[in-house]
């Protein structure tokens, strides 16, 4: 009795089906249940009569049935039924589609308390589809009800009453764990208040403000985590200590442009972090084309010539490939033998590979995710360097530290982030930022355009391509169905090669095709004999073929304006003048908002502040995808207010050491609890 993680199979009501329902919700104990947060409600509090309800609004009235209901049959498939009324002011009809059975249910002499969208046609006053229930009960009506994501075979309102029968008789049993300083000091709902209302709220207000507790707690708990990964990070004096050497300066010297201010100073703050004791765990954040892959190379010369190893991961084969060779290039003639390490190696090749890095001969080894794997062992890991990072976790972070003693970190990511949410999404490591571009780049010039202005751009295309540019042609991912998505960029390839391009050369990208297909796709758009690439995002991160400076952006309203800015990100290499050119779909006006900034800035920081503002947190700012604990109240879009107060008392509470007091005992146990939900183990 009385346990939170009691099975929900066991609670009064809830049978087998009812079970395996709610288990594809994720829901499985009771403490699930009482956390299943309502992801919107139902204001049915407003009553009216008919003669105050304006047209468009929903109401709720208290009628009596003053005749049977009448079926009328407009068109197949088509029921109209209505039900005549009255109330205190006049008289009106509830009007249901399709649901003939309601006829019968509804005599005249009755009264019910009824809540629906009203509605006027001609001196006719309408309730459409009412809800409906006897004054005795006033479950439906007058009140806010909890709309619940659902699943097939599971009614909003039968969820609503086991969360009422759970809340009932488990509520009890929840213990508070925000300590009371905390809870004075914002005035916040005691939990178990605090919880209730956010299921059922007595008014609108009272909602947000359980919200906004259980927000603050979550996010609380998640920060204090990281913050004590980051400290346990910070004070682990095991780190390797780097000799400072003179090679450094020469090595920077014969690079063939000299570094920016921005790449000076963030490289200083990685060198420092090298030659201390310390571990490092950095986050260098910079712009699309900022310079990032460099500055880790030189670090990573920096820990090779100490007598280390060195490795990068990347998140796809392509972006792996294409910094094996670039960074391949660098290194020429520096007696620095670099490997490529990827999923579609031979096992021949692999083997050598794995070998040789045991035994020490390759110093640096570049890969994907294949790097993480069992069997891949350095002989002596002393720098770790992972790019583009929202798409690796704390987690996977970890694995690849263990393959080493305590190497030191580096994470690269070109999504520029407001400090506030960094500090969460990134909240165990420090920051580092490349805020300026190498001189000499061109603005790209952007193009936002309707769908009639195609032909024009297909124009355009052809007189670029004479004159020996390339252009990519990215077609959105549609989320719903991958295979949708690959047709429609199969499709389009198809036609722009037969009807529109046929005298040019084509190739087609996306991430359904094998490794060694993608692979030569990429070879052959690199060596210009591919002069049109038709993709899906795939070519999103890092791609550089400096000749290419033609990027058209299909459906451009279907991605997020940080993903845009990304991949307007792969032309502007070279020495020529480059084109983004969006095809926005979509009437709307807040997408031809988004299109806009996209013409008028091409600031990074800027972007995707705004972006954040106009369409919610979206897929790169998820915490899922940063390998944190799922947000089950918190949106870090709507609580970044919350977001940075929890930041502030996290920082205290760890500095101050309350976690180890006993009024803090239960905040320290559940934040415990959320990282074992991510596999990572809190000891400190
Ligand atoms: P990103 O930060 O997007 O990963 P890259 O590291 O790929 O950017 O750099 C983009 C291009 O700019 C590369 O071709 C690189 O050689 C070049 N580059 C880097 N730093 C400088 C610099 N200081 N001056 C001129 N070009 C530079
Ligand atoms: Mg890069």
């Amino acid at each position: 009795m009385g346990d939170l993680n009691t099975s929900i199979q066991y609670l009064k009501g809830i049978g087998p089906k009812r079970a395996y329902r709610l288990r594809r919700l994720h829901i499985e104990t009771v403490r699930d249940l009482i956390y299943y947060i309502p992801r919107d409600y139902d204001d049915r509090t407003s009553y009216k009569t008919l003669m105050e309800s304006q047209k468009g609004e929903k109401v709720s009235l208290k009628v009596e049935i003053t005749g049977f209901g009448i079926i009328n049959r407009p068109r197949r498939n088509l029921s109209i039924l209505k039900v005549p009324f009255k109330d205190s002011s006049a008289y009106g009809n509830m009007v249901y589609f399709n649901q003939d059975y309601l006829k019968d249910r509804f005599v005249p002499g009755q009264v019910y308390l009824i809540n629906g969208k009203f509605n006027k046609v001609g001196m006719e006053y309408q309730i459409m589809n009412p809800v409906f229930e006897n004054p005795s009960e006033t479950k439906k009506v007058g009140r806010i009800v909890p709309i619940y994501l659902l699943t097939e075979g599971l009614k909003n309102q039968e969820l609503i009453n086991i969360i009422a029968n759970t809340l009932k008789e488990y509520l009890k049993y929840v213990e508070e764990f925000l300590p009371e300083d905390i809870i004075s000091k914002y005035n916040f709902m005691d939990i178990r208040e605090a919880l209730y209302s956010i299921h059922f709220p007595k008014s609108m207000e009272e909602m947000v403000k359980a919200r906004n507790r259980l927000a603050y707690e979550e996010l609380l708990a998640i920060q204090l985590g990281l913050f004590i990964i980051k400290n346990r990070t910070m004070s682990n004096n095991n780190g390797i200590i780097f000799p400072s050497r003179p090679e450094i300066s020469k090595f920077i010297d014969k690079l063939p442009f000299k570094l920016t201010k921005s790449q000076i100073k963030v490289l200083n703050e990685i060198i420092m972090d090298m030659e201390s004791k310390k571990q490092m765990n950095r986050l260098i954040q910079g712009d699309v084309g900022s310079g990032k892959t460099i500055i880790g190379v030189i670090a990573m010369y920096k820990a090779i010539i100490s007598g280390y190893q060195a490795a990068m991961m990347a998140p796809t084969e392509i972006l792996a490939t294409q910094h094996f060779e670039s960074i391949s290039k660098t290194l020429k003639g520096s007696g620095i033998n670099c490997e490529l390490l990827v999923g579609s190696l031979s096992k021949k090749n692999k083997y050598r590979i794995l070998k040789d890095l045991r035994e020490g001969c390759i110093d640096i080894l570049i890969g994907t995710h294949a790097l993480i794997q069992e069997g891949v062992d350095f002989q002596n890991l002393g720098l770790v360097i992972t790019d583009e990072q929202h798409r690796f976790g704390v987690n996977q972070r970890a694995d690849l530290s263990k393959k080493g003693d305590n190497p030191d970190i580096i994470v690269m990511t070109a999504t520029p982030i407001p400090r506030t949410l960094a500090l969460i999404l990134y909240g165990d490591l420090d920051i580092s930022i490349i805020d300026e571009l190498p001189p000499g780049r061109k603005e790209i010039e952007t193009y936002a355009v309707g769908q009639d202005m195609k032909e024009r751009i297909y124009r355009f295309i052809k007189k670029q391509l004479l004159e020996h540019r390339q252009c990519y042609i990215v077609c959105p991912l549609i989320e719903e169905s991958e295979n949708l998505d690959i047709t429609s960029a199969e499709e389009l390839y198809a036609y722009l090669k037969e009807e529109v391009f046929p005298d040019f050369k084509l190739g087609l990208l996306h991430g359904k095709m094998i490794p060694k297909e993608k692979e030569l796709v990429m070879e052959e758009f690199k060596a210009n004999k591919i002069q049109i690439l038709v993709s899906t995002t795939v070519i999103e991160v890092g791609v550089n073929v400096p000749n290419a400076n033609i990027m058209v952006i299909f459906n451009a309203e279907r991605f997020g304006l940080a993903q845009l800015h990304q991949l307007r990100g792969r032309v502007g290499r070279g020495e020529y003048q480059s084109y983004c050119i969006l095809i926005n779909e979509s009437m709307n006006p807040i997408s031809r908002e988004r299109m806009r900034i996209l013409q008028s800035s091409s600031d990074g920081f800027e972007i995707s502040e705004k972006d954040l503002e106009l369409r919610g947190p979206g897929e790169f700012f998820g915490t899922k995808q940063h390998g944190l604990p799922e947000l089950k109240v918190a949106n870090l879009v709507r609580d970044t207010k919350i977001l940075s107060y929890t930041q502030i008392d996290a920082q205290e509470i760890i500095r101050k050491g309350y976690l180890q007091s006993e009024e803090y005992r239960n905040l320290e146990l559940r934040v415990r609890d959320l990282f074992v939900k991510i596999n990572y183990e809190l000891n400190y």
